[in-house]
């Protein structure tokens, strides 16, 4: 758990033309900007834009290609950083030419793949949100076979491109970044095992663990998950730090007001719970329990957090003093 808690951090790239979406992405998914609020978001001059996310479980850093600029300029160390890199998401704006987007595109995945073949190349095909179903499925064909079209003409089709539909002004982006992010996490099976085992001890019927900050989903139990479970989850998160942010902070330079106190549940009216815990800093689990599990003692204890804590102190100092009796002369003379 001390990965997780924000020691290896999943590193991401954003790069693309410039224009593209990158820096309403940023906004959006990390410092909960209104997708509207990005019409005003002014274009910067700047071909590297460092965010640190410090609050969150992810690390990550833009990249843009103004036009004249020469990316691959010597004096700007991209070997270092593609070496560093878990995964590089390439933004293409879908209501705009993208000619000169994927001969970046191509240029990129080729250097940053002599660099680090490790690094998993992901393009987001953005702004869908103008477009019909019929008319995505097209771009997205389009793009997707130019794009490989030009990696076999340079015999590197064994290099792998994932292709997402996103946009800022519905729930997609966050999905497709939670699939990157998740994609990036060795310890995701272990995790999955650990909340189906959590799920099938407890009565509760699906769980996530959420990167609070960016509403990233981490990991979830094997069950199938549908878009609308998924969207719940966000609200209630935003919820929960909206509430805090108003009552909750007692220091103004706290920042995030979340904490290991941080918890909230919400009866919905089809007669299922949701309840949210604080797991680390950057984390919380979010779980789907139906009424009337909710209302057994057993689920009670499951979420109550003293009890727990106090089991757990207990099982603690028990394993020490068997480990005690067993050094000072065996389990024969406790
Ligand atoms: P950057 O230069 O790549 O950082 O691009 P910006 O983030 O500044 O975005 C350029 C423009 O695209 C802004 O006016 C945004 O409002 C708009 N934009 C970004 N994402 C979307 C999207 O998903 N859909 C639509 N329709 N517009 C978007």
């Amino acid at each position: 758990s001390d990965s997780l808690n924000g020691e290896v951090k999943p590193r991401i790239l954003l790069m693309g033309m410039r224009r593209s979406g990158k820096s309403s992405i940023q906004k959006v998914v990390f410092h909960k900007m209104s997708p509207n609020e990005t019409l005003f978001l002014e274009s910067t001059n700047k071909i590297c834009r460092e965010d640190v996310s410090s609050s969150s479980f992810v690390s990550f850093q833009i990249w843009d290609f103004p036009g004249q600029i020469d990316f691959f300029d010597p004096t700007f160390d991209y070997e270092m950083i593609f070496r560093g890199t878990g995964a590089l998401i390439f933004v293409i704006d879908s209501q705009d030419d993208y000619v000169e987007a994927l001969s970046r595109l191509h240029l990129t995945v080729t250097r940053a793949y002599k660099v680090n073949p490790e690094i998993n190349f992901e393009v987001f095909i953005h702004k869908v949100d103008g477009l019909s179903d019929d008319n995505k499925i097209e771009k997205q064909r389009d793009i997707q076979k130019r794009a490989s079209d030009d990696l076999a003409d340079a015999a590197l089709e064994h290099i792998h491109l994932s292709f997402y539909l996103t946009s800022i002004y519905d729930h997609s982006i966050f999905e497709a970044f939670s699939k990157v992010v998740q994609k990036l996490i060795p310890q995701l099976p272990t995790l999955e095992n650990l909340l189906n085992i959590f799920i099938s001890n407890s009565g509760i019927e699906k769980a996530f663990l959420f990167d609070v900050v960016s509403k990233i989903n981490i990991a979830t139990d094997s069950s199938p998950v549908d878009m609308q479970t998924y969207e719940l989850c966000c609200d209630m998160i935003d919820v929960v730090i909206d509430i805090s942010c108003i009552y909750g902070l007692t220091d103004s330079e706290a920042g995030l007001p979340y904490d290991e106190e941080s918890m909230a549940i919400i009866h919905l009216n089809n007669t299922t719970v949701m309840y949210l815990k604080e797991v680390t800093k950057f984390l919380a689990i979010v779980c789907f329990v139906r009424k009337e599990s909710f209302e057994r003692k057993a689920i009670q204890e499951v979420f109550d957090v003293r009890v727990e804590v106090q089991q757990n102190r207990e099982l603690l100092s028990q394993r020490r003093w068997s480990k005690l009796t067993v050094t000072n002369g065996g389990p024969s003379n406790p």
